[in-house]
């Protein structure tokens, strides 16, 4: 029998990421990751159009994540920056090569065990950092997105990103090395491969980091 406080708890979700409209799953395989992939799909057509905070007038690209739709490892930014934004795809540019190889120094990859997206799936103007209506408008799609990949891991990358899923005001040295909680999902914060590509001297920290992050998913 189905308890009421699941179907409450259900409900407000949904209504937290569609407002008023009602949202239902259906699904036409029986296969897991098809409909991890299925859900997904359905999910980022749901909102691509999404204009709930004013970064929706401002987008080029809505920029929804990329990557592994059945990975144990979701690696979450800040918002997408100037060439995501352009490309509609997140951690690209020197930034993102930087933090392909990183993955493949693990044996990772985007295509392999690892999904990518950000708190904000729309730039704020100039970069700056996300403001708070905005990050309670939008964090509703990152919670969704977590429920249907499911990962074992959620890595924050850089500090933006991990005070805001930690709700804190920490600096990202007093995150690091710690096994944080995200609603029931182990959560690690690390650097911004971007940070690194400025101070080359936090690379040994990071890779310190994801030498403990592939322990963590193994
Ligand atoms: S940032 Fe998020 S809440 Fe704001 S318009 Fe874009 S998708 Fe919607």
């Amino acid at each position: 029998m189905i308890n009421n406080n699941f179907i409450n708890k259900y409900l407000r979700q949904t209504q937290d990421i569609y407002g008023d409209k009602l949202f239902l799953k259906i699904n036409k395989v029986s296969n897991d990751s098809n409909i991890v992939e299925n859900s997904l799909d359905e999910f980022y057509h749901s909102i691509n159009m999404c204009q709930k905070c004013q970064l929706g007038n401002s987008r080029k690209n809505f920029v929804f994540g990329i990557g592994d739709k059945n990975a144990d490892l979701l690696l979450v930014g800040e918002a997408p920056g100037e060439k995501e934004d352009l490309e509609g795809a997140p951690f690209v540019g020197r930034a993102g090569k930087l933090l392909d190889k990183i993955l493949a120094a693990i044996s990772l990859s985007r295509d392999k065990g690892v999904y990518i997206c950000n708190v904000l799936k729309c730039r704020p103007p100039d970069n700056r950092d996300p403001l708070p209506s905005e990050i309670e408008k939008c964090e509703p799609y990152l919670k969704e997105q977590i429920n249907l990949i499911k990962p074992k891991l959620i890595v924050a990358l850089g500090r933006v990103a991990a005070k805001t899923l930690l709700n804190n005001d920490l600096a990202l040295k007093d995150m690091r090395s710690i096994k944080h909680d995200y609603y029931g999902t182990p959560l690690v914060a690390t650097y911004h491969p971007a940070a690194l590509l400025r101070n080359q001297k936090l690379k040994p920290a990071a890779w310190e980091d994801f030498k403990w992050i592939r322990n963590l998913i193994n």
